[in-house]
């Protein structure tokens, strides 16, 4: 009896549409860096069919063209002749964010298709306005470089109504760049800001199905549900407590179910109590401290057995979104935290 992920491949196909209907004169680059957000590079079939992906590490790229022959873009480029080799030949895309990589890139021989990162006012990664003129104009001499792109990342997309929004596009507009094309746009943008199209947009976590706003998107569905067995059932007495650190007590006689899962599968710790947990179609709640592979929750009048699949998130009535809140954390951390013990499983 095992935790176990299933990666919905309709769900995945329609999300991929959802990016379509929403930016339908845009390509898209799918984001699976951090093995597709914890999806797992072998279980996201539906997205290979975009037009590019997205990782941020060159054993990601190496893994991920096993399954692709799309090109695939290397979110943080290259620093030094070997990786820019391993990487041209992988058939990726190198983005040059920083002055320093200038060099590599020029001296090389190799073919190779660029995306120049502009930092508009994140500032994280991306060259400034003036590094980006040094870049483009050195680049000139070089016949076997061709830039496909330049692109940059809003900092607050995710709050629509940010002033730094308007701010990063008006300066990314301002960039004489008109002969190549455009890229800005994350999910959030993609849903939320159609000006920041451009010609390619950049969709990550809304593939996955959860919204990039703190509001849930009906849109978008779930595509990973994390579920777990339960392995034992109890009645407990009025004033006993559950778990590590005795933080939970019954007020009365209380039916509760033991789950085999716990933080080591990356559920989180920090789970409050009362965290949403769905048993036979029925919502519980989650009890006392998550330990290492197992939580408790309180069944109620709710008719269980030992086997019955508890359903921690992925779920029409249960959002990983929901679950992110009573974690003090976002949707992203969670999905990219499940861990390897737990099983991966492709379903239709
Ligand atoms: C991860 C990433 C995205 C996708 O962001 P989401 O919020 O998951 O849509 C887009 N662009 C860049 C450069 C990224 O690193």
């Amino acid at each position: 009896m095992h935790a176990l992920a299933t990666i919905s491949q309709s769900a995945l196909s329609h999300n991929l549409n959802v990016v379509r209907t929403q930016a339908p004169h845009s390509k898209i680059v799918c984001m699976v860096k951090a093995n597709a957000y914890g999806h797992h590079l072998d279980l996201i079939k539906p997205l290979l069919n975009a037009d590019l992906l997205a990782v941020s590490e060159l054993s990601e790229a190496r893994t991920l063209r096993q399954y692709t022959a799309k090109p695939i873009l290397l979110l943080p480029g290259v620093f030094n002749n070997a990786d820019l080799n391993n990487a041209v030949e992988l058939g990726c895309h190198l983005v040059l964010h920083d002055l320093s990589q200038l060099p590599i890139i020029i001296n090389s021989k190799q073919h190779m298709t660029l995306w120049l990162k502009v930092d508009t006012g994140m500032h994280r990664l991306g060259l400034s306005s003036s590094d980006l003129n040094t870049c483009l104009e050195q680049l000139k001499a070089c016949s076997n470089i061709h830039v496909e792109s330049v692109m940059s990342h809003f900092a607050c997309a995710d709050e629509p109504q940010h002033t730094s929004n308007t701010l990063q596009l008006n300066s990314f507009k301002q960039l004489k760049i008109n002969k190549f094309n455009r890229s800005m746009a994350n999910s959030a943008a993609i849903l939320g800001m159609a000006e920041a199209h451009f010609d390619y947009v950049r969709p990550g976590i809304m593939l996955y199905g959860v919204s990039p706003f703190a509001i849930e998107d009906n849109k978008l569905q779930a595509v990973m549900e994390l579920s777990a067995p339960i392995l034992s059932i109890k009645t407990i007495l009025a004033g006993e407590s559950v778990g590590y650190g005795a933080n939970w007590s019954a007020k009365k006689q209380a039916n509760i179910a033991i789950i085999g899962i716990g933080y080591a599968d990356g559920y989180p710790r920090h789970a409050k109590n009362g965290t949403p947990v769905l048993i036979n179609n029925t919502l519980c709640s989650l009890i006392g401290r998550v330990s290492m592979d197992l939580i408790c929750v309180e069944l109620g009048d709710l008719k269980a057995s030992i086997g019955d699949k508890a359903i921690l998130w992925g779920h029409d009535k249960l959002h990983v979104e929901t679950v992110a809140k009573y974690s003090d954390t976002i949707g992203y951390e969670l999905l990219t935290s499940v861990s390897s013990r737990v099983r991966f499983i492709a379903h239709d």
